[in-house]
């Protein structure tokens, strides 16, 4: 039944939601996830029509996806770059482990795919230590010394006390002082947004400047990204950004879109000298091999059903800062097909089929449908029940002789069997002393 996977997630839940700070951060970022949901029809002339793009593509991608792996991984290795295919999380982050060297500075981007794969608990294991690669503690943070020395000392490095020395000069001089300072030997791990088969490209969409000038400066790029995330081609990543920033940033272009065609062309002045692409299966092709189940391919990772659904609006953040598996209504449809049922059968059930994830889905995904598919699934392979079919069966017997109901022993009998699925958390309800066909006899005495 995946008991300890599900006790692991009851706890997760309950803790996230009693820490009140952590509530009220997520119930900001929820509303504002609302605003921009509401808000998106507007920003575009014909909003369905954009959707119903994002299908269409998606689906002809999905019709072919072996040949656009085919075409991307071929472009991007003509650039220099290295392309790996990594059929399960545990093959993606010993990757990457092996791509890390002693010595290696190592900076990780806390995104989706990089907590998917479980890259923090690996590097713990493997005794590598790394830092998040966050805009707002940088560069002080990663100084050795005060940032005024660090500054005056460069200042005199690099000769700022000459005047003839422009401040285009000067400023590209810091530049490359930091560089060699602070990202010498320095590794670059972060997710990707898109990944376009023609030409092969790596997209990433990001308000901070933290993506540009950490792939800039790092001597080794590493990307992690999932198979699904494959768009046909230049000319319909249009499309998907601006559906993807106006539900995720609130606008139709974020600060920064990056592309990655490549690691560092002898004619450019940065960017990495080694770039490789982890692409991750991780149960993917298994949940594209059924057609009622790969329409998950369609979502672009907005973000927006797991902000505003019940569930999961209060599940994440925290956890997502120390490296845990991001969750959210999608998880409910992809992990028991991914872990299998007995392990994760529990999260078709951890949803209230409030529909509130398909109303705000740009990618017009249907997720009722597929959690009751997996419902449904789950039943039959009696991975996750309250009580097994034979004790179900039994209970029915019971439940059907009037002298069972009229006694208290019925009470007893369902408590014995449903308890345990209230949790620890909910009170069993309290059930009526009497049976309605005891109730009824009496009322009709009293009003004889
Ligand atoms: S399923 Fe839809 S709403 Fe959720 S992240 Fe994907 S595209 Fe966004």
């Amino acid at each position: 039944m995946g008991e300890s996977s599900r006790q692991a997630f009851l706890k997760r839940f309950f803790e996230n939601n009693s820490d009140k700070e952590n509530f009220s951060l997520l119930e900001t970022v929820s509303e504002h996830y609302e605003k921009n949901s509401a808000n998106a029809p507007y920003a575009f002339a014909r909003y369905g029509l954009a959707k119903d793009r994002i299908v269409f593509y998606k689906h002809k991608l999905m019709a072919d996806l072996p040949d656009y792996l085919m075409d991307f991984e071929t472009g991007l290795t003509a650039t220099g770059a290295k392309v790996i295919y990594a059929e399960t999380a545990a093959d993606a982050a010993f990757e990457i482990c092996r791509l890390v060297s002693k010595g290696d500075r190592v900076f990780v981007s806390k995104d989706r795919l990089v907590n998917e794969i479980g890259l923090a608990a690996r590097f713990k294991s493997e005794n590598i230590s790394f830092e998040n690669s966050r805009l707002v503690d940088f560069p002080y943070r990663m100084l050795p010394y005060p940032s005024s020395v660090f500054l005056q000392e460069m200042a005199k490095k690099i000769g700022l006390e000459d005047t003839k020395v422009d401040l285009a000069q000067q400023s590209s001089m810091y530049k490359k002082h930091i560089a060699d300072a602070l990202f010498k030997d320095s590794v670059y791990i972060s997710g990707a947004d898109f990944l376009v088969s023609t030409p092969a490209s790596v997209v990433k969409i990001e308000n901070t400047g933290n993506e540009n000038l950490f792939a800039s400066f790092c001597t080794k790029q590493i990307i992690v990204a999932g198979i699904d995330q494959m768009i046909p081609s230049l000319q319909e990543l249009d499309y998907f950004t601006s559906l993807f920033t106006i539900h995720a940033h609130g606008s139709l272009q974020a600060w920064n879109h990056v592309l990655y065609f490549g690691p560092k062309r002898q004619d450019e002045i940065d960017g990495p000298q080694q770039m490789h692409v982890i692409l991750v299966d991780n149960g993917r092709t298994r949940l594209l091999k059924e057609d009622y189940r790969r329409s998950v391919f369609n979502c672009i990772h907005c973000d927006a059903c797991t902000a505003l659904c019940p569930v999961f609006k209060h599940f994440n953040l925290p956890c997502h800062e120390n490296g845990s598996r991001m969750m959210g209504p999608l998880d409910c449809v992809t992990m028991p097909v991914e872990d299998g049922f007995d392990k994760s059968g529990f999260m078709a059930f951890a949803c209230t089929l409030c529909g509130k994830c398909s109303e705000v889905c740009p990618a017009g995904i249907n997720f009722q449908e597929m959690i009751l598919y997996n419902r449904k699934e789950s039943v039959e392979r009696e991975s996750f029940m309250a009580i097994s079919r034979s004790q179900m069966k039994l209970l029915r017997k019971m439940m059907l002789k009037q002298k069972v109901l009229d006694s208290s022993y019925h009470r007893l009998v369902l408590k014995m069997n449903f308890k345990k699925s209230f949790g620890s958390q909910k009170e069993f309800p309290d059930l009526s002393k009497k049976s309605f066909h005891l109730r009824w006899q009496e009322n009709r005495v009293e009003n004889r």
